[in-house]
């Protein structure tokens, strides 16, 4: 399916469509009159974001919410731009409460992990967005606001509140980033924007076991659209995200591999001490500058990658 506007979003499943910020996915979900938006982003991409709206929903579109997945900085830059430009309320976990209203700081990144994504979170902000009164918490039962159908699963271990959003008829999952669909370890990975589920290094985990966990679950869903926080939504999904569970293992080092963070309603009451870091800051930087250049050239790639996107036929 070729795109007929630059600006639309994609279709992947019946109402569900989705868009790139940056290197982080937003979607579009439900029928006009009656949709949400799943994250918000990367700071700095309203513009993209309300004309893939008009496109689809018609020039003064406003979802009924904006749902989270969790509130890390990379699915909630545009949030506050959109909660005033709408006047919707943002709906998270109770668990992501004290990092969306300024109350805690996340637990720590994790840069020893190692690879792609581990070294770049070193220039990553700890800080994320305060949502005040606009952040209600999503409702008890599992059910989804303005999203019949849906259901919430929570899936703790990359953020305390994270959660996926789930539709058993056509098996569509929004994963989050409870795993990814690009192979964010690698350099060449990331670079590439290949199709491929990855996640088992990410600097944010402050808890393998949980995350091992949350990764089954999704795994036992047996999903046929994998669309997740970063990466090209993946279709026929299942056999690979289950070879994926039964393959993942915490990386070989790091924070929290023996010890998780722990947290609670008000924020983070443990982290285990930092392994040493050794990479010298300046060589850090250097790299990373190179990294964000090269990024840009690659960014039009993406662009193409979501133009030429082709869902697969749905199957019960
Ligand atoms: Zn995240
Ligand atoms: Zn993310």
């Amino acid at each position: 399916m070729v795109r007929p506007n630059p600006s639309a979003a994609v279709e992947l499943a019946p109402d569900v469509a989705w868009l790139r910020s940056s290197f982080a996915n937003v979607y579009l979900v439900g029928k006009a009159e009656n949709w949400v938006l799943i994250d918000a982003g990367v700071v700095g991409y309203t513009r993209q974001i309300l004309d893939a709206v008009h496109v689809r929903f018609g020039e003064n579109a406003k979802p009924k919410a904006i749902l989270l997945t969790h509130g890390h900085y990379d699915h909630v830059g545009c949030a506050r731009d959109l909660i005033r430009l709408w006047n919707v309320p943002a709906y998270a976990h109770p668990m992501e409460f004290p990092y969306l209203t300024g109350k805690s700081l996340y637990p720590r990144k994790d840069p020893t992990v190692g690879g792609a994504m581990g070294f770049l979170s070193r220039f990553f902000p700890a800080r994320t967005v305060n949502l005040g009164d606009s952040l209600l918490a999503l409702p008890p039962g599992n059910e989804v606001p303005a999203l019949p159908g849906w259901q919430w699963i929570f899936t703790p271990g990359h953020a305390p509140g994270h959660v996926s959003f789930w539709r058993e008829s056509d098996r569509t999952l929004i994963a989050g980033d409870v795993v990814a669909t690009a192979d964010l370890d690698s350099w060449r990975g990331m670079m590439s924007r290949k199709k491929q589920l990855s996640g088992a290094r990410s600097p944010f985990v402050y808890d393998w076991a949980k995350t091992k966990t949350s990764v089954e679950a999704l795994a036992a869903l047996r999903p046929h659209v994998l669309a997740c926080g970063h990466g090209e939504p993946m279709e026929d999904a299942a056999d690979e995200l289950a070879a994926f569970a039964t393959g993942f293992t915490p990386p070989a080092k790091g924070r929290y591999v023996d010890v998780a963070a722990r947290t609670d309603a008000d924020g983070v009451v443990y982290e285990p001490p930092p392994p040493r870091d050794n990479l010298p800051k300046m060589a850090a930087g250097l790299v990373a500058g190179v990294f964000v250049l090269a990024g840009v050239v690659y960014r039009k790639r993406g662009k193409n990658a979501q133009r030429d996107f082709r869902p697969a036929e749905p199957r019960s």
